[in-house]
């Protein structure tokens, strides 16, 4: 369905993922996020209704995604050392 996307933000540590195809712009994540990380977004939900999106601040909890009523928010937590999925490794290489 077009302009229905999944919408990621990617943060250090994962990934957060709205699907503006399942929000209804109900706003309990926004009320429900520790730290104030969630806002309305320009993008408009299933129901013409904004959506949310993420900023910085967000420490991947997954709260959003476990209050939202409508399995929404989808937060992907990146491997911590390394280990089998992508991570993004930025090596520098040492110079002597
Ligand atoms: S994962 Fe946690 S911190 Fe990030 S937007 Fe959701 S509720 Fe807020
Ligand atoms: S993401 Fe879920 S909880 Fe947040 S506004 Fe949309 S439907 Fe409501």
């Amino acid at each position: 369905m077009e302009g229905f996307e999944p919408r990621s933000r990617d943060l250090n540590k994962g990934i957060f993922t709205i699907f503006p195809g399942l929000c209804k712009g109900c706003g309990l994540c926004i009320e429900k996020c520790p730290k104030q990380s969630l806002h309305w977004s320009e993008v408009l939900g299933v129901y013409g209704t904004p959506t949310v999106e993420t900023n910085e601040d967000c420490i991947l909890c997954g709260i959003c995604a476990m209050v939202c009523p409508d399995t929404a928010i989808a937060i992907t937590q990146k491997p911590r050392d390394g280990g089998e999925k992508n991570t993004e490794k930025k090596e520098k290489p040492l110079k002597h």
